[in-house]
């Protein structure tokens, strides 16, 4: 079972996501176990305080290293192996769905949601195992970034998806995005399903839906076909795509 620690000074914003739907399955099929801790309580000042005003002066406040450091060190002491430690961070590696896949292979993940004007670099220099950034953008907490990185881990976990081949196929999963899907009425409203999917021809459906994921992949997020190595089918279908793309 993986175990999944969360230091955060808002515990309250983790109740409705491990609470509901795939997360909270996970949880309750033994696949995870969730435990969220503020870390104020770690704080060994008479006001539990966790921030302090930034050396050399500036606006914001800065996340004090006691309160992180000893609660990370106390989750580490009840740990049975080496737990990775993530800093969320704008300034860290961009999330990716390798990434994801490579922290799902872990026993043990403790996350630390930073608030304010950021963290002491101590704790990013001496505790941290990874820095994760979940995109170009600056939100107000690590919260939402580690939920988006709990969620995104939590799924790739055996048999948490009801069909173990559910995520298989997933956009990233194969180096390409996903094709495109359909379900009933074959026909809403004169917008009419690709033939082939109604066909029951297995073999034309699985053609079909790897050349439109190659297709989708190569009109929207071309940058990802430089990394994947294509094969000699799919090499053709790419000439033949980008002749119908002129
Ligand atoms: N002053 C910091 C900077 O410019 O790099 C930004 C601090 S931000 C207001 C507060 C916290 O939100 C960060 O410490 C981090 O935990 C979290 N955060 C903000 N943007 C993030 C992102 N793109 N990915 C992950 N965490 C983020």
């Amino acid at each position: 079972m993986m175990k999944i620690d969360v230091l955060t000074l808002f515990p309250e914003m983790f109740e409705g996501v491990f609470g509901h739907s795939i997360l909270k399955k996970a949880e309750d099929q033994h696949a995870v176990q969730y435990n969220v801790v503020n870390f104020r309580s770690y704080a060994d000042n008479k006001h539990q305080t966790v921030d302090d005003y930034p050396y050399g002066g500036g606006a914001g406040m800065v996340l004090k290293p006691q309160p992180i450091f000893d609660a990370v060190k106390d989750l580490q002491d009840k740990s049975s192996s080496s737990p990775r430690v993530i800093l969320l961070c704008p300034q860290g590696e961009r999330y990716t769905q390798n990434k994801a896949e490579e922290l799902a292979a872990s026993d043990h993940l403790i996350f630390i949601c930073g608030h304010y004007e950021g963290y002491d670099e101590r704790i990013r220099e001496h505790i941290v195992t990874d820095e994760i950034s979940i995109g170009d953008y600056v939100l107000t907490g690590g919260e939402l970034g580690a939920m988006v990185v709990i969620d995104s881990v939590v799924r790739l976990l055996p048999e948490v998806l009801g069909n173990e081949e559910s995520h298989m196929k997933d956009s990233f999963s194969t180096g390409v995005l996903e094709h495109p899907h359909y379900t009933r009425p074959a026909d809403f409203r004169g917008m009419k399903v690709p033939e082939v999917l109604t066909s029951g021809n297995h073999r034309l459906i699985n053609e079909w839906r790897d050349k439109e994921s190659l297709r989708r992949t190569y009109m929207r997020r071309p940058d990802l076909l430089e990394g994947t190595e294509l094969t000699s089918q799919q090499k053709k279908w790419l000439e033949e795509i980008k002749k119908d793309a002129k």
